[in-house]
């Protein structure tokens, strides 16, 4: 939401206020499943005796330090959590990918024609498979514990929501180091040639590192949506199945 009035404004295309609400509407079932989700998995994971491989505990850590100096250090210790997270989210997202029953439910993100900062949601089982997939064995992995993690992480994962901006905003040479919306465009193009391509949703290092980066060239046009699904208009459409685009051509064309 914060994203909209600069879109409104300055966007590089012009997006339906209707398709903002209904994106809105539909973002609240998948964070409401994935709430749950997550709520399950910290009762669940006392109660069957399992935790993490390494606790991580700065809370005391630098108590005495000049308070910019462990500003510094908490936010270089979030962002090495944070390219765990999305090396791990990386893998997950190829997954989604790569496997035609995870890819049911990915597709409906890849759908949405009118793309932006709001417009960005996932099918609501995405709020579900996280936890199996990302979210438990990254719990089984690393405990971060210190005050100022939720607001800064809190940062980062609205980055994941940014890079989805009606923008045309680059980075410059700094695009080697953080997803730009244009680099993360790429990954939403009906181009057979972006196909697999920026899974990262941070780093696009990563992407670099396994093969899958594409920078786009500069001034470069990038469609983005699905060649043969319309994006969800219904809540049954959200919920359930995306309508195939040649259904949309059972009405025969008049005669000229
Ligand atoms: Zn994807
Ligand atoms: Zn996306």
């Amino acid at each position: 939401m914060a994203c909209a009035p600069g879109e409104m404004l300055f966007g590089r295309e012009r997006h339906t206020i209707t398709s903002r609400f209904r994106w809105a509407f539909f973002w609240s079932f998948t964070l409401f499943v994935q709430a749950v989700s997550v709520w399950a998995l910290g009762q669940a994971l006392p109660r069957i005796g399992l935790g993490p491989l390494f606790v991580l505990d700065f809370r005391e850590t630098g108590e005495n330090w000049h308070p910019a100096l462990r500003t510094g250090f908490l936010a270089v210790v979030t962002l090495a959590w944070s390219f765990v997270y999305d090396f791990s989210y990386y893998w997950f997202h190829r997954l989604q990918h790569a496997v035609p029953f995870l890819w049911r439910f990915h597709a409906t993100h890849h759908s949405i024609e009118e793309l932006n900062g709001m417009n960005c949601g996932h099918h609501w089982s995405e709020g579900f498979l996280r936890v199996p997939l990302l979210l438990l064995p990254l719990a089984l992995l690393v405990d971060l514990r210190f005050q100022e993690v939720a607001i800064i992480a809190s940062i980062v994962g609205a980055w994941t929501q940014f890079v989805h901006a009606n923008s045309t905003i680059d980075f410059g040479r700094l695009r080697w180091l953080f997803v730009s919306p244009r680099f993360h465009r790429v990954h939403h193009s009906t181009s057979s040639e972006h196909f697999n391509r920026n899974f990262a949703g941070v780093f696009p290092i990563i992407d670099v590192m396994f093969g899958t980066g594409k920078f786009p060239a500069e001034g470069e046009t990038i469609e983005v949506g699905l060649t043969d699904k319309h994006e969800p208009r219904t809540i049954g459409e959200f919920l359930l199945v995306l309508r195939d685009k040649q259904e949309t051509r059972l009405t025969p064309a008049p005669a000229e």
